[in-house]
C-alpha cells in the first residue's frame, strides 16, 4: 500500500497519468513525435489561458525554468525588481545575480508580500532602467500568494515597460493563473507540482514581448537557447533526445485538467486549503501567512510553539507512519511544517493526512488534541459546501 505524499511538490501521481509516462521507446525523429509535442504544448497554453504564448519544455526542473527565463531575456548588468518573502523567490534572485543581473530586491517578512511597494520603485525610474518585474506567485516556502494581476495594474499606471516574469511553479494547474489577461512575460513552472508528474520537465511560456527580448539578449545560453528549440519545435522536434514520456505525461496531464474543468479544479484546490487552514486553528497552532487576502491554496505553512521542531515532526511522520510533509525551508527550517494540499488529493485522503499530522504532532508533544483538526476540516467540507440531494428523475 502506497500512501500519497503532503509535500508541496512533487506531488502524487494519478494513475492515468503514471501509465502515460510509462511508454515503449520512441524514435523521437519519427511522425509520432510532433503530434504528441504539440499537443502538450497547446495544452500547457491552455492550462495558463493564453492564446499565443510560446511554450517550451526543457529537461530540466523549475529552477532550469528561471535559468531559461533569463539567460534569453537579458544582457549583463540589466536592471531587475524582485519581489522577495521566501526561499524560492530569493533563490531566483540569487540565479539572477550569478548571470551578472543588478538586481534590487523588495524585501519582505517571510509570510508577508511586498509586491505593493513596487510602484515606489517603478515611479522613481523615469528612465525605464528596470527591465523587469520578477514575482514569485506562490511562495511555497511560507505559503503565500501573490496579486499577479496586481503587479500588471501597478506597471500599467506606472507606464512602465518593463516586462513582468512570473514563478508560476507551484500554482499553476492549481490556482487560476491568467497568462494573457495579467500580460506576463515569462511563466515558469515544472512538470511535479501542479501537472502531477514526476520530476524532470522545466516548462516556460514567453509572450511576445519576451521573444522580442530575447534578440538583444546578451547572456550566455546554449542548452536552454528558446530560438534553438523554437526552429526545432516549429518543425516538431528537439535540438537534443527529448525526454519522450514525461512529454506524454504532460499531454495527459494537461488533458486530464481541462477535462475536469480549470474552474473546477481550482475550487477543488481553494476548498482543501480553507479546510487544511481549519484544522490548523482548531489545533491553537498559527499560519506563516499573515493576512487571509495571501493564504496560498497549494500548500499550508504551520508555525510550530517554541521548543518543537519542525524537521524532527517531518522525518517523525515519515519514519513512523510512512506519510511525507514539507519540512521549513530556509531561515523558517526546525520552526514551520508544510501541508501540500495540491495536486491529486481526495477530500478523504486530506482527511487522513491531517489525522496522521495530529499523531505526530502529540508525539512530538505539541499539545493539540486528537481529532480535534480532523473535525474542524470535516466541518469545513460538509458547511462549506451543503449537500445537494438530486431531484427524483
Ligand atoms: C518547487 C519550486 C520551484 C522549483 O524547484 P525545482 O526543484 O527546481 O523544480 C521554484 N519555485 C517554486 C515557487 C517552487 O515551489
Amino acid at each position: 500500500m502506497h500512501n500519497p505524499v503532503f509535500i508541496p511538490g512533487p506531488t502524487n501521481l494519478p494513475e492515468q497519468i503514471r501509465r502515460a509516462v510509462d511508454i515503449p521507446t520512441m524514435d523521437h525523429r519519427s511522425s509520432a513525435f510532433p503530434p504528441m509535442l504539440n499537443a502538450a504544448r497547446d495544452g500547457v497554453r491552455s492550462v495558463i489561458k493564453s492564446q499565443a504564448a510560446q511554450v517550451f519544455i526543457f529537461p530540466a526542473t523549475g529552477s532550469g525554468g528561471w535559468e531559461a527565463a533569463i539567460t534569453n531575456t537579458f544582457s549583463p548588468g540589466d536592471r531587475v525588481l524582485a519581489v522577495v518573502n521566501g526561499l524560492f523567490g530569493q533563490k531566483w534572485v540569487e540565479l539572477c545575480k550569478r548571470h551578472r543581473l543588478d538586481v534590487t530586491i523588495i524585501e519582505s517578512e517571510w509570510g508577508e508580500d511586498g509586491s505593493g511597494r513596487i510602484a515606489n520603485y517603478l515611479t522613481e525610474d523615469k528612465s525605464h532602467l528596470i527591465k523587469a518585474v520578477i514575482a514569485t506567485h506562490n511562495e511555497t516556502s511560507t505559503g503565500v500568494k501573490a496579486d499577479i494581476a496586481g503587479i500588471r495594474g501597478t506597471l500599467d499606471a506606472c507606464g512602465h515597460p518593463a516586462l513582468l516574469l512570473v514563478d508560476g511553479v507551484s500554482s499553476i494547474g492549481c490556482m487560476d493563473f491568467r497568462f494573457d489577461e495579467w500580460r506576463v512575460d515569462i511563466a515558469v513552472t515544472g512538470s511535479q507540482k501542479g501537472f502531477m508528474l514526476p520530476p524532470g520537465l522545466a516548462i516556460v511560456a514567453f509572450s511576445a514581448d519576451a521573444m522580442n527580448a530575447t534578440g538583444s539578449a546578451q547572456l550566455s545560453r546554449s542548452y536552454f537557447d528558446i530560438t534553438e528549440m523554437s526552429k526545432a519545435n516549429s518543425a516538431g522536434g528537439y535540438p537534443y533526445t527529448p525526454p519522450v514520456g514525461l512529454i506524454n505525461g504532460l499531454m495527459a496531464s494537461c488533458d486530464l485538467l481541462l477535462t475536469e474543468g480549470l474552474e473546477a479544479v481550482f475550487a477543488r484546490h481553494h476548498r482543501r486549503a480553507a479546510a487544511t487552514r481549519k484544522a490548523v486553528f482548531a489545533w491553537g497552532l498559527e499560519l506563516c501567512a499573515q493576512r487571509s487576502e495571501i493564504y496560498s491554496d497549494t500548500v499550508t505553512v504551520i508555525k510550530l510553539p517554541e521548543g518543537a521542531d519542525g524537521n524532527l515532526f517531518a522525518t517523525h511522520a515519515h519514519d513512523r507512519y510512512g506519510i511525507s510533509f514539507g519540512a521549513g525551508l530556509g531561515k523558517l527550517a526546525g520552526k514551520v511544517f508544510r501541508i501540500g494540499h495540491l495536486g491529486s488529493l481526495s477530500d478523504a485522503l486530506l482527511l487522513a493526512g491531517l489525522a496522521t499530522a495530529e499523531m505526530a504532532l502529540v508525539d512530538i508533544q505539541v499539545p493539540i488534541t486528537l481529532g480535534s483538526g480532523v473535525a474542524a476540516a470535516q466541518r469545513q467540507f460538509v458547511m462549506g459546501e451543503p449537500f445537494q440531494r438530486k431531484a427524483a428523475a
